[in-house]
């Protein structure tokens, strides 16, 4: 089937929305997106980071999607079983938090329904929006196997979910135990580590003092909380801390509360923190914890689940933590046990999700002992099993590998996998089963009752890359895509969930989840902040597409960024993509016009002709172009091989090749119309991955009117992606390429002469109808290739007498050459132009305002002089050189040559100008 009949006109202009549907659709129902295993060839993995199933697209989403996508098709191309699996996440909180806010509304929690009704409400909302981020994607033009797609609470996900729990159980690896743990007041559960942001705050630093029971005046401790003390079991010193030698075994009164508590000693006391005498509160810090831990201390738990202070805190309780703060320090203020307050910043962890600064309380929780999981998975990363891209990833990576601590992985919640844990209310045995317990396993009681939290959402996530694939069942999906081959995220979930698969993969698989972790970066708004519907500085994908079409997203999403670094995105990206676009349209239309209908296109597919410079020299760079970007794509730089292709279709194929055989074609030469439908059809298969729309768009009107070449399929997602690596070898490409090199050398150097003439007209001001007289002096071979193309020079440079002479009759030539017949006056309106190893002179024909043009020059001068300092500042600075990304360095120091190139320019033209 053939997307659009031969004759049907071409467009005008590029209308993505007349397109993206329609071509999407035809693909997805002619079962391009579908994976099969085939032991005969490689497979190529990608597992979507599942989205949350009710959430709707956001830009990481689409520059995920774009990402993932361009190599999936890549793949694709190359003939790899690729295999793009998308699916959702349950989204624990987040989702639960949702739909509690819709019962709040109705004046309703969750308790007042219970917990059936509750999840009932959530399917429901889960049924209802549950395929929006799926169609999202479908019109980002991801490429997925949608009959694929999981749902981490599907019956598979879940199983592999509860295999995991017992497994890990049964070895010894997930315990239950009463641990410092993050407790969200507002969430009412548990977070992990990695669920807590830690955030400047600032605060006051309150000096108390507990009075010694002997009545030998008092110690100061120093606290940024006041109202923890009611929770205190110590005061704390340093043995080495002169200034309290002998206080360690007395015993100080607990203000407020008048308990005796001990001073203990303990070597972990920072003598330079506040008075050098610390608190310890063993229930509500994590460190005090530790310390209680080694001195045996009780553990006082002063604060309810509901951010209140319970029967602990004495004439507090029933306080909220806040206000508790204020009355404590009131308190101690009229007793005259506060010393001083003075102002403080500090950090202070807040809940992911709510924002509220999260409470460190201990409290029984389930936990993953971490260690034995984390060091195969950290090996796997030192021994290169698994490379992160970019590198730097990989240090940050085993630093947070080597400190990892124990993972709380109970969730006060109601929806997600529930713990598969039964407690015996008869002889209390835990029954931790795979299938719904129907009876103890210790004493065979029917008494049991399942634990009422639920997992962690990582905990699923974090199988998501076999339990996708069918783990537990060990099936063909299985034994074929596992290990997968990259999996693309956001840095910003490192630890979260990279870490956890690496964990989870091993231990269930045996073996690493994927080959390479590439994280991209995160999209912020055009200063550089933080996307946020807070701060209103959101873009909205679906907008941008609207506006621009999806392969304009795309590609400003994606091209110049390189992996790991942050970009700044901005409606400019979006335009510049979207002209792109048109470009390519426009390039698409041209040549279909110059190919439709013509005699003797034959060949162009395999054999386009090489017999003219201009050809061989267009065939030769889309060759090296080719080679670059799968060069490019293989070590993961998409945005560079993006950059490279848009140069190379925008200049070097659109602006000159184009404009070159159109002088050629207006002379009658047909040769350039093979080499056109060629080049495009082959530009439009390396840019597939990237801008899968308007590429499949022209490529079926080009191909639809070529004589049949090339045994191309009927869609260019399934053509073979152009590598000439794979045809030829290092020695092959060289050769052809020294073969090409003086036909390129000549071209190349064409082109710098129009564009040098171009710039001095633009320099001088020179009116466009105006043309310009060029005596062109050089050796020999050049001069005759160049006198080959006098009617390009005089088409595309607007030179209308054009004389070329050997280097050795110069003298003579330019005495004449300043005797032409036009007016040559003393003004000096001869420019000597070098390009490479010839002199061009040219004659402005008294056309210009020499002294107003003088005036200009010397501005810019002083403006570039400027601005090449700056530049030369910063490439002299050692820390900007070692903190920089190379690219960023690269750039700099070309745009320092630039400006420096053009600086002795402009005193060129000055000394042309005679000032
Ligand atoms: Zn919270
Ligand atoms: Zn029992």
């Amino acid at each position: 089937m053939t997307m659009n009949p031969a004759g049907e006109p071409l467009p005008k202009t590029y209308d993505p929305h007349q397109v993206e549907g329609r071509l999407y659709e035809w693909w997805e129902r002619s079962g391009y997106f579908r994976a099969t295993p085939d032991p005969a060839r490689e497979s190529f993995t990608i597992i979507m980071p599942p989205p949350n199933v009710t959430g709707e697209l956001h830009l990481g989403h689409a520059m995920t999607a774009a990402i993932e996508d361009a190599l999936t098709r890549y793949h694709r191309m190359k003939g790899d079983v690729s295999l793009y699996l998308p699916g959702t996440d349950h989204a624990g909180i987040a989702t639960q938090v949702v739909v509690e806010r819709q019962l709040a509304a109705e004046e309703l929690t969750r308790h007042d329904i219970g917990r059936e009704a509750f999840l009932k409400r959530i399917w429901e909302w889960v049924d209802k929006t549950g395929d929006t981020i799926d169609n999202q994607h479908r019109r980002l033009g991801a490429s997925c196997d949608w009959e694929r797609k999981t749902f981490t609470l599907d019956e598979g996900p879940a199983r592999a979910v509860r295999t995991t729990f017992k497994n890990l159980y049964e070895a010894g690896l997930i315990y239950r135990g009463e641990r410092m743990i993050n407790w969200c007041v507002s969430c009412r559960t548990a977070l992990s580590d990695l669920e807590v942001e830690h955030e400047e705050v600032q605060g006051n630093l309150y000096h108390i003092r507990y009075p010694y029971e002997d009545g030998s005046g008092y110690l100061t401790v120093a606290t940024t909380r006041p109202e923890t003390l009611l929770g205190d079991t110590a005061v704390a010193v340093n043995p080495s801390d002169e200034r309290y030698a002998g206080a360690p075994g007395k015993r100080v009164r607990l203000p407020v509360l008048g308990r005796l508590i001990p001073v203990i000693a303990d070597e972990s006391v920072a003598m330079e923190f506040g008075t050098g005498a610390l608190k310890i509160t063993p229930g509500h810090d994590p460190n005090d914890f530790e310390t209680g831990e080694r001195h045996g201390l009780p553990v006082v738990n002063v604060l309810s689940p509901d951010g209140t202070l319970n029967e602990e805190a004495g004439p507090y309780a029933g306080f909220d933590r806040f206000d508790a703060r204020k009355a404590i320090v009131a308190q101690l203020e009229r007793e005259g046990l506060l010393e001083n307050v003075e102002p403080h910043a500090h950090s202070v962890g807040h809940c992911q999700r709510s924002g509220d600064p999260v409470e460190p309380i201990v409290s029984t929780q389930w936990f993953v002992k971490i260690r034995p999981l984390a060091e195969p998975a950290l090996a796997a990363v030192k021994d290169g099993r698994i490379s992160i891209v970019p590198e730097r990833f990989a240090r940050v990576y085993e630093n947070w590998m080597e400190n990892i601590r124990d993972w709380c992985i109970s969730r006060q919640l109601w929806w997600g996998h529930r713990i598969p844990v039964w407690y015996c209310g008869e002889c209390g045995h835990q029954t931790v089963a795979v299938d719904e317990a129907q009876a103890c396993e210790g004493c065979g009681s029917g008494e049991i009752q399942q634990d009422e939290d639920v997992l962690d959402t990582w905990f699923s996530s974090g199988l998501w890359t076999h339990s996708t694939l069918g783990w537990p069942e060990r099936n063909a999906d299985l034994e074929y895509f596992y290990p997968t081959s990259v999996m693309e995220t956001g840095y910003d979930i490192l630890f979260f969930w990279v870490a956890r698969m690496i964990m989870m993969g091993m231990w269930n698989m045996g073996d690493v989840p994927f080959r390479t972790v590439y994280l991209h970066g995160l999209v912020r708004d055009e200063q550089g902040q933080k996307m946020s519907k807070t701060r209103g500085n959101v873009r909205d994908p679906l907008d941008a597409i609207a506006q621009y079409g999806t392969d304009a997203l795309r590609f400003a999403l994606t091209t110049g960024s390189t992996p790991g670094n942050d970009i700044r995105f901005s409606d400019d990206r979006l335009e510049a993509a979207r002209n792109f676009a048109n470009k390519l349209w426009n390039v698409g239309r041209f040549v279909i016009g110059q190919t439709e209908g013509q005699e003797g296109m034959e060949g162009w597919y395999g054999t386009p002709p090489r017999e003219h410079r201009q050809d061989r020299w267009m065939l030769s760079r889309a060759q090296q172009t080719a080679v670059r970007v799968n060069d490019l794509i293989a070590e993961f730089q998409i945005g560079e091989a993006e950059r490279v292709l848009h140069e190379f279709i925008w200049s070097d194929f659109a602006d000159w090749y184009i404009e070159l055989a159109k002088v050629r074609l207006r002379n009658g030469d047909d040769q350039p119309r093979r080499v056109l439908a060629h080049v495009l059809e082959r530009v439009l298969r390396l840019l597939h991955p990237f801008m899968p729309f308007v590429t499949e768009e022209i490529w079926q009107r080009l191909t639809a009117v070529l004589p049949p070449e090339g045994n191309l399929p009927e869609s260019i997602m399934i053509a073979p992606y152009p590598d000439p690596k794979a045809r030829l070898s290092e020695e092959e490409l060289q050769a052809r390429r020294e073969a090409d090199a003086p036909a390129s050398d000549e071209v190349e150097l064409l082109i710098d002469l129009v564009r040098a003439i171009r710039n001095v007209r633009a320099e001088f001001k020179v009116a466009p109808q105006a043309s310009l007289l060029a005596l062109i002096v050089g050796n020999l071979p050049l001069v005759d290739a160049l006198t080959g193309e006098v009617r390009v020079i005089q088409s595309l440079a607007g030179t209308n007498v054009i004389r070329f002479v050997e280097e050795r009759d110069a003298g003579i030539a330019i005495s004449q050459f300043s005797n032409t017949g036009f007016a040559f006056d003393d003004r000096g309106d001869v420019v000597h132009l070098v390009v490479r190893n010839i002199t061009v002179v040219l004659k402005l024909m008294g056309s210009v305002d020499l002294g107003a043009e003088r005036e200009r020059l010397r501005g810019e001068a002083a403006s570039v002089e400027k601005h090449v300092a700056g530049l030369e500042g910063r490439l002299n600075n050692s820390q900007f050189l070692d903190k920089a990304p190379v690219e960023v360095v690269e750039r700099e120091r070309e745009r320092l040559e630039s400006g420096r190139a053009r600086l002795e320019r402009i005193t060129e033209l000055l000394r042309d100008l005679g000032g």
